[in-house]
């Protein structure tokens, strides 16, 4: 299935939507084509090509605050690239890196990928109490700009779009 990026008026990149969704988009009015794909849909009344890339005509206020990112196990696996953050083989838990019995929350800052061996070694201690150490700083992961740059890899058209300057340079022509 192909998919087509959708841009809010504003040029800011809202998502990744199905090709039929697009298209009802254009057809409906919601939404101008940017870039056309490769793909050309006939029916009997019409032919069209689904596009690659679509602005919406109106303008969706889009929240940008903490915490939009769901924080469950899949989600923090692949922040941190499906590996333990202590010992680099495959992650089966979530880890407290502040265990919660010793005031830890379960935030994005807060928990990390790791095997069930470490998770057990490291138990309700601190890394400081281990001499363990992290090599880079949990965050929480830059939702879905992230998701599409994974995917504009095989959307060329997309790229340009991704890229903040792209913005600019769309906004104001
Ligand atoms: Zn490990």
């Amino acid at each position: 299935m192909t998919t087509t990026l959708v841009l809010n008026a504003s040029y800011e990149p809202l998502g990744a939507v199905a090709e039929r969704r697009a298209i009802v988009l254009v057809l409906t009015e919601k939404a101008v084509v940017l870039e056309e794909g490769q793909w050309v849909l006939h029916s009997e009344r019409l032919t069209i090509s689904v596009p690659s890339v679509v602005r919406l005509r109106y303008y969706v206020r889009v929240p940008h605050q903490a915490g939009s990112v769901p924080l469950n196990r899949k989600a923090v696996f692949e922040r941190d690239g499906h590996v333990c953050v202590y010992c680099g083989s495959r992650p089966d838990t979530v880890d407290h890196v502040v265990p919660r019995s010793r005031g830890g929350l379960h935030v994005w800052t807060n928990v990390v990928a790791a095997c069930r061996r470490c998770n057990h070694r490291k138990a309700d201690r601190l890394l400081s109490e281990l001499g363990w150490a992290l090599a880079t700083k949990p965050t929480m992961p830059s939702d879905r700009l992230l998701r599409l740059r994974g995917a504009s890899a095989v959307h060329d058209s997309w790229a340009r779009y991704l890229d903040p300057e792209g913005w600019a340079v769309g906004a104001a022509s």
